[in-house]
């Protein structure tokens, strides 16, 4: 039996990719010393991978900033707009990917969408009338010589051209039919090309196979598949899945002349039933995702091996792959230096999934499997009491009741009272919490982190910063404050630092976008409120103020969603009782004195089921109630705000209503403020800030370009509805522009407050 990867992390174990991209940014290294930095990394890579046994090493897993955009920039698909900068090559990509603000012009990025149901962001493809798909990259073949050299013959990864082309935005008039004959042409290229340099297999990702497929979705991916696969070229094609099952279209999967089709037996619900009822072509191999590439729990060999043995009776030849790439775990336990053994031991990252494979190649390999030592060791590992029981907590969420769950008075009535109490002005302005975190900042949380400062220097330091802060936010005449969130290394670490059941890692830094990384907490037991989180942070900054100050909180579902979760229990389960630990941070933070308090659900939409039919049983109907059951139990004047970025949530509008906050807010400037329509369609009633500004690049939006993003939501919302802020958190940028575009902010809307609107 052989083994095989996905895809491997690529950002480093120590995040050298990251420190070397934004050091670039900064200009402070070369084009060649990124380069090189990059070279040493994929190198490391396949080391270790060599060196676990595994069989398929990927090549072209790599990449700067995001795979997408690789195949965007590999088929040419570079609208004009960047083209016209005239940059070198890798600038082109990084204004792409970034924007690009400077001597040679003001562009924005490509927008960027959640990768599927991950926490894993990408670059949206723009493709308009004059894009000419062609072969406009030697990456893949310069990264599998580069591998090949070392005598590793790798298994290129590329997007798959349905894929890509469903993921793609389309501008013009054309869509993904025109560009149909030109994209055939430049695979067929490629596999021409990966026939000369001696590849053996190369992998084609279609995930959009596991989303709902219409007639016509199939007819696409039937058409370029059965012109590239005729020209193979003698190459062996592997079609990798991931993410979900491929019950829309099995049938073609089956009859085309594909070598290889990669299924995913984690999260595809119904793979196995497929095949059992289908069969599995004898002429092909099957690539069964078996081991978890989204979670860091240890793999359960026997529940493995049953898998495997159930589809031996039905398919040929079998390699044990990922369920998806590995991108989405951290590198190594090897890092993780403070962490307990009796945790470690129970947890597997990208290395320790490989050497999974490898045991499970041996025990698979063996005469008699339950008798090899690697089995055993695993059975008695998944046989072990785990400690982290909560009785209490386990009580609460089994007694919750309808009226748990319902906020009174009445949305309408609620917002009435809201008005009169807070007397805001007409658009209020506001931010959605963090201000720039400055490496000094991190520096001192670091050291009080360490012990190197007491707790009395580090809060005298974090309220002179929140001092300063609101200092600024009244200089700038922004109405409703925050106090910034220095304290915060992660909107979700933060709060399982105070919640029972979480533990922490040093080192579990996973790519989130571009050169951003979390580090997502784990739950291991059931979950509850140690102590106030931050309360005292926010009764600081409101005494400096007579504005009101925010209090700011993660919500249930995003706490959830960017923590690895546990296995053993229900995410619904989870999710209420995370609910209940923040339920009381927001009591606690009201009977302080904190009238309007955002719990950020970031996240929300991310987790939804790809396919639609799943939304409500599988999801919605729990992740929507957590969130109410957080503020139900505030008074009518407090004001509970929510707030989401990246999110297209046109298709739950109605949920996102049901969700019953009083103000949302959210990213809208990337995506030209097209939700906005849907708003007005929906009659949507909780009031909304669309984020007026990108906080995910560094240029600084002018007065005017803004006052037209409120011109475009005057005309749609009811303007005492309407909040104006940037789209984002603004930890991620610098002062430098912050402070202009929140000024440019607060200057539009007080000439749109002067129009007679
Ligand atoms: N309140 C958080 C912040 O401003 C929200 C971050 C987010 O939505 N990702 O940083
Ligand atoms: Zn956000």
């Amino acid at each position: 039996m052989k083994t095989s990867v996905i895809g491997y992390p690529r950002i480093g174990s120590q995040r050298e990719l990251k420190f070397a991209c934004e050091k670039y940014f900064r200009g402070e290294i070369s084009a060649d010393e990124l380069q090189k930095t990059a070279k040493n990394l994929r190198s490391e890579n396949l080391q270790v991978q060599l060196e676990s046994g595994l069989d398929f090493i990927p090549s072209n897993d790599f990449s700067f900033y995001d795979g997408i955009l690789d195949t965007a920039f590999m088929l040419n698909v570079i609208p004009e707009r960047y083209r016209k900068l005239d940059l070198q090559e890798l600038d082109t990509y990084f204004a792409m990917a970034r924007g690009y603000q400077g001597e040679k012009g003001d562009v924005k990025a490509f927008s960027m969408k959640k990768w599927f149901n991950t926490n894993y962001h990408y670059m949206v493809p723009e493709i308009d009338d004059n894009t000419e798909i062609r072969l406009n990259s030697d990456k893949p073949f310069i990264l599998f010589t580069e591998a090949f050299e070392k005598g590793i013959k790798t298994k290129p990864v590329i997007t798959g051209a349905y894929t890509f082309l469903k993921l793609a935005k389309y501008t013009g008039e054309k869509t993904a039919e025109d560009f149909i004959p030109s994209i055939i042409d430049v695979y067929c290229e490629i596999l021409k090309k990966f026939s000369e340099l001696g590849a053996e297999w190369i992998q084609f990702d279609e995930p959009c196979l596991v989303m709902d497929m219409s007639e016509n979705d199939k007819k696409i991916f039937t058409e370029l598949y059965e012109k590239i696969l005729d020209e193979k070229c003698g190459i062996k094609i592997l079609l990798q899945t991931y993410f979900g099952d491929v019950r829309d279209c099995y049938g073609e999967l089956c009859r085309l002349d594909f070598d290889g089709i990669g299924l995913d037996f984690i999260e595809g619900k119904q793979s196995l039933e497929i095949i059992r009822k289908n069969g599995f072509p004898k002429d092909k191999v099957l690539f069964a995702g078996v081991i978890n590439g989204k979670n860091i729990w240890r793999n359960n060999y026997r529940n493995t091996i049953l898998t495997v043995s159930e589809l031996k009776k039905h398919c040929g030849e079998i390699v044990l792959n990922t369920s998806c790439s590995l991108l989405h775990v951290p590198y190594t336990l090897k890092n993780e230096k403070k962490l307990a053994e009796s945790y470690k031991k129970h947890f597997a990252y990208a290395e320790e999934k490989l050497s999974e494979l490898a045991e499970l190649k041996k025990i698979l390999d063996s005469e008699l499997p339950i008798e090899t030592s690697e089995y055993q060791k695993n059975a008695i590992l998944f046989m072990e009491h785990r400690s982290g029981s909560n009785p209490e907590v386990q009580q609460k969420v089994n007694s919750l009741s309808e009226k748990d769950f319902t906020r009174l008075p009445d949305f309408e009535e609620r917002e009435k009272i809201q008005k009169e109490y807070f007397n805001l002005p007409l658009l209020p302005t506001t931010t959605i919490g963090s201000f720039p975190q400055t490496a000094e900042v991190r520096n001192i949380r670091a050291k009080f982190r360490k012990g190197e400062i007491t707790e009395e220097q580090y809060d005298k330091y974090i309220k002179e910063k929140i001092a300063e802060c609101v200092e600024l936010q009244e200089k700038i005449g922004l109405d409703v404050l925050v106090h910034g969130e220095f304290e915060r290394n992660d909107m979700v670490e933060y709060f399982g630092e105070y919640l029972d059941g979480y533990i922490f890692t040093e080192k579990a830094w996973v790519q989130s976008y571009g050169t951003r990384c979390v580090k997502p907490p784990v739950i291991w037991g059931d979950i509850s409120r140690a102590k106030p989180m931050t309360v005292k942070w926010s009764v600081y900054a409101q005494s400096l103020t007579d504005k009101p100050m925010k209090g700011m909180l993660t919500g249930p579902v995003t706490i959830l969603n960017w923590s690895f979760p546990r296995e053993d229990i229900s995410l619904k389960e989870s999710a209420y009782q995370i609910a209940l630990a923040i339920r009381e941070e927001v009591l606690d933070l009201e009977s302080n004195g904190i009238h309007i308090i955002q719990v950020d659900e970031a996240a929300l939409r991310e987790k939804l089921p790809l396919r639609k039919s799943d939304w409500q049983s599988d999801y919605l109907d729990w992740a929507i109630p957590a969130f109410r059951l957080v503020h139900s139990g505030v008074k009518p004047e407090t004001q509970i705000h929510t707030h989401m970025c990246y999110s297209e949530f046109a298709d739950i509008i109605k949920n996102i209503d049901d969700m019953d906050a009083d103000v949302i807010t959210f990213e809208a400037s990337r995506s030209d403020l097209s939700i906005l329509d849907v708003l007005k369609e929906n009659n949507f009633r909780t009031e909304v800030g669309a984020g007026v500004y990108d906080i995910h690049s560094p240029r600084v939006p002018s007065k005017e370009e803004i006052k037209t993003a409120l011109h475009k939501m005057l005309d749609r919302i009811p303007k005492d509805k309407i909040w104006v802020n940037p789209d984002c958190g603004l930890k991620t940028r610098g002062n430098a522009e912050t402070i202009p575009s929140l000024e440019n902010m607060v200057n539009a809307v007080k000439e749109i407050r002067n129009e007679s609107i």
